[in-house]
């Protein structure tokens, strides 16, 4: 479905008919027979999975395939924080290709992402935690990430609702990283859609993935809510459900999922133009352009897919949020939810090749994949694309779990997002 630009002139042009010309920002089309790739997972990685094999790797009879709605999952669910400053090469490598397109993303889309590169600070406030840092900051000076340690006096200069003095945890400095900061998630989703449609890519909502069809070890097809579709190559993109997804092609992941969730106060006025991680409280905080105080809660410690959370986690963040930022204790929570979110040991993606051929899976970005994004979509269609992964994906494939060849993040994402 071709689509028009936005621009000025067309919302001045627009207001002069009673913005009558609007056309759909990506089509409803019905189901094709085939397609060369179908993309199980209508998120933010399944989405721009399909962009960027349509864009940077010309291969445009793509479908994508959401059992509900667009971002519906995690991406439509996450607290948007977007960062790069992690520990291991691969990782830093790739978020902070991520994080280099969201510059840029809102132009590439033609789809204003609001990305807010606002800063983010991460609290050290364990001696443990400042010696974790400091070696971050300067396995970052390598890879070529800006960020730096702070002193307490710089975190309290940009932050200043902090309490920086305790009461159980003094802040000791922070890992900050400047050019870090949020994006619109609802708007990142539509956005990759709209520019997958402009190509001819198919969105196909309400579209359930039921079974995976193959032969000879070979992928030829799914069968769907609305009707069997074969198929060249298949990526499974579902984040939460990609055991489910797996099973149904005949392999395990090493993956876990469970609830993780979240919360809005309701909007105040502008108080705090950065993003605060407090890692050893747990509790983390940014403000929403519509003013609402944006805090990540905790992931339940049992696997489970309700999309909900368990209630004492409500009590523990807003408990530690209280205690990092005081003035917020009289405000009222409008809004929590939950995602579902996978888990690896390693706490880093994969992004791999799987025992069933021309299947790839992209999965196991946990609590921290709303950043990755652009990344990973622009990795998942090159490994796509070649049939082999590139550099960004290498070191993320399933076959690191059999070798023992992990990308230890755990520090940087088993609670942080
Ligand atoms: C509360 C919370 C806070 C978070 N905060 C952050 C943060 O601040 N920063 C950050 O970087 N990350 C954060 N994350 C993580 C981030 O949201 C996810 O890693 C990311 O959105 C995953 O995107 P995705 O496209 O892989 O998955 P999803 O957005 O979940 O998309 C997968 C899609 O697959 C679909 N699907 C499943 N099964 C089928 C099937 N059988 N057939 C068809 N479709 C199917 C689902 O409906 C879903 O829409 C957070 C997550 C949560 C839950």
């Amino acid at each position: 479905m071709p689509t028009k630009r936005y621009s000025a002139f067309a919302i001045a042009r627009e207001a002069l008919r009673h913005h009558a010309g609007w056309a759909r920002a990506w089509g409803n089309p019905v189901p094709k027979s085939h397609y060369d790739v179908i993309v199980v997972g209508g998120g933010g990685h399944g989405l721009a999975t399909a962009y960027y094999l349509g864009r940077t790797f010309g291969i445009g009879n793509v479908a994508v395939l959401e059992k509900g709605w667009l971002g519906g999952g995690n991406t439509g669910r996450n607290t948007t924080i977007i960062r790069s400053n992690y520990l291991q090469d691969p990782s830093a490598a790739i978020y902070e290709k991520a994080r280099t397109l969201y510059e840029t993303l809102s132009q590439e889309l033609n789809m204003n992402v609001m990305f807010s590169p606002r800063g983010v600070m991460m609290l050290a406030q364990t001696e443990h935690e400042l010696r974790g840092y400091i070696r971050t900051a300067q396995a970052n000076a390598l890879q070529g990430v800006e960020t730096k340690m702070i002193p307490p006096e710089r975190v309290r200069q940009l932050c200043p609702i902090l309490n920086t003095d305790g009461p159980r945890y003094p802040v000791l400095g922070a890992l900050w990283q400047p050019r870090a900061g949020t994006a619109r998630h609802d708007a990142v989703a539509w956005g990759y859609a709209r520019g997958c449609s402009g190509m001819g890519i198919d969105i196909l909502q309400n579209c359930e993935v039921t079974a995976i069809r193959q032969k000879g070890g070979q992928v030829t097809g799914v069968e769907t809510s609305r009707g069997a579709i074969t198929c060249k190559k298949l990526a499974i993109v579902v984040a939460g459900h990609s055991g489910v997804l797996a099973r149904m092609a005949g392999f395990r992941l090493p993956v876990e999922s469970v609830a993780l969730q979240a919360m809005v106060s309701e909007p105040v006025k502008p108080c705090m133009n950065v993003v605060v991680m407090a890692n050893t409280v747990h509790g983390y905080m940014s403000q929403s352009d519509k003013g609402e105080m944006v805090i990540g809660g905790g992931a339940d410690g049992f696997n489970n897919y309700t999309q909900r959370g368990s209630f004492h986690h409500i009590e523990e963040t807003v408990r530690a949020l209280c205690e990092t930022f005081p003035i917020i204790s009289r405000l009222k929570m409008l809004r929590q939810w939950g995602g579902i979110v996978d888990m690896t040991g390693d706490r880093s993606p994969i992004i791999s090749k799987t025992p069933l051929g021309g299947c790839f899976v992209n999965c196991g970005w946990g609590t921290g994949g709303f950043k990755s994004i652009p990344g990973s979509g622009w990795a998942m269609a090159q490994m796509i694309a070649r049939g082999e992964p590139g550099p960004l994906a290498a070191e993320f494939g399933l076959e690191r779990f059999r070798e023992g060849r992990f990308v230890d993040e755990s520090v940087a994402a088993g609670v942080a997002h």
